[in-house]
């Protein structure tokens, strides 16, 4: 039992029966996704991989390529350049819009297709397909793994992509694209045809959480300072003409596609992706949004809610005996948000008695408990208890909340030693 995986579980169980939205039909290769295909993958700084529901289907990035490829060209050109070249505002205006400025030709921002096809063409190589050779490799450091691509998806892409071809030579009529537009919006489609699963797409949003760098492999994958001009982008454009209502009720940086990937990142928390083919008006998924919207409110993700300074959350975790009986005691401090509630599940994983004994949660120096991070706690606290441990809360305000429909299987001290002498008792 996993409170992490039972929240994403929970999330997905609510959501499943959501029959909105119509599945991309541009392409026959889309049109053929199957609407109930839904799985949600949540990846934490320490790498750690959640997931809930079908998270091993394949499906294509899509427009989920933009923020990194866009952060590839900041890596080359540096942020005046590429501001100079792409805007950063967002357009109001559905994905495949012409989002030009009216004297420049240039594109309103990098998350829509006229902005995206003229970052492509930013991504420094030496012809089209080196051009894409890095373009593939930088997405797959994002993902950790080898990525490739969808041939079918490409070549229905290429059949029928004739507005962005259109988009191409606009922009390179008003002076904005100083490339070849065939040439580019070839590498273009290939991008948006690269192969990912919905657990790749956490890892890639989970390194942009953590500042660039791979939680999982380790790997400085692009500098902090463009992961945080990515973040912005994605946060005021990255979901089309809903961009605005989504800031306002999720708060976090996201990125949608048209095959129904869409991730989400929450700086220094985690990453997380969901996929589900069936799209809203505004080319969002339907079950991505309602998802997203669900979690961020349960551990309070919203980024103009500022978490403050953190101190290290675990100051204790010991495990001994008493006249036989094994004992663990978890210490903790501060605010309990997202991150430090996975610590203290972690800590209090690694001192559980392997036979049944008797738990402590030392709460006393917690100062705040999220709702999703009590109900955390109350849910691992009744997991010890089905095992046959014996377990206690020392705080001073009854912070873990018990979750719904569950009895509460701890006893509550106002004092550590009152729980420790509970601990030595009969
Ligand atoms: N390949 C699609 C296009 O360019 C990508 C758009 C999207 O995912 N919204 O039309």
């Amino acid at each position: 039992m996993d409170p992490v995986t039972d929240a994403l579980d929970e999330v997905h169980r609510r959501l499943r029966g959501l029959r909105d939205g119509r599945v991309a039909d541009y392409i026959p290769q889309l049109a053929t996704a199957d609407p109930d295909d839904f799985g949600i993958a949540l990846v934490s700084m320490a790498g750690h991989v959640y997931r809930a529901g079908r998270t091993d289907v394949p499906f294509t990035v899509q427009s989920v390529s933009k923020p990194f490829v866009y952060a590839l060209a900041l890596d080359d050109l540096g942020p005046e350049e590429v501001l100079r070249r792409v805007g950063a505002e967002p357009s109001g205006d559905p994905f495949n819009a012409i989002s030009l400025a009216p004297d420049s030709g240039r594109p309103a921002n990098p998350m829509i297709n006229a902005g995206a096809i003229a970052t492509t063409a930013l991504v420094r190589a030496d012809g089209p397909a080196a051009r894409f050779r890095r373009i593939l490799d930088h997405l797959s450091a994002f993902a950790g793994r080898p990525l490739d691509v969808d041939e079918d998806v490409y070549a229905g892409e290429a059949a029928t992509g004739d507005r962005n071809r259109a988009l191409a030579y606009l922009m390179r009529s008003a002076g904005s694209l100083n490339a070849d537009p065939d040439e580019t919006v070839d590498t273009y489609f290939r991008q948006c045809s690269v192969r990912v699963t919905v657990v790749d797409l956490a890892v890639m949003a989970a390194t942009l959480a953590n500042g660039g760098r791979n939680p999982v492999t380790g790997v400085q994958v692009v500098s902090e300072p463009d992961v945080v001009r990515t973040l912005a982008v994605m946060a005021t454009c990255g979901m089309y003409d809903g961009a605005g209502a989504w800031l306002l009720d999720v708060g976090l940086p996201a990125k949608s596609g048209v095959s129904g990937g869409l991730i989400a990142a929450s700086p220094a928390r985690f990453g997380v992706a969901v996929h589900s083919p069936p799209l809203d008006a505004s080319g969002n998924p339907v079950r991505g949004v309602a998802a997203l919207r669900a979690m961020s409110e349960r551990f309070g993700l919203h980024i103009m809610h500022g978490p403050g300074v953190r101190a290290t959350t675990v100051t204790g975790a010991e495990r001994f005996e008493h006249d036989g009986r094994p004992i663990g005691v978890v210490t903790a401090q501060g605010t309990l948000e997202f991150t430090e509630f996975e610590a203290v599940v972690r800590a209090v994983r690694e001192i559980t008695p392997a036979t049944p004994g008797r738990v402590v949660l030392d709460l006393t120096a917690v100062t705040a408990v999220l709702p999703g991070s009590a109900a955390g706690l109350a849910a691992i606290l009744g997991d010890l208890a089905a095992h046959g441990h014996g377990t206690a809360v020392a705080a001073q305000r009854p912070f873990v909340e018990v979750a719904e429909g569950r009895p509460r299987t701890w006893r509550l001290f106002p004092t550590r030693a009152e729980a420790l002498a509970w601990c030595r008792a009969d």
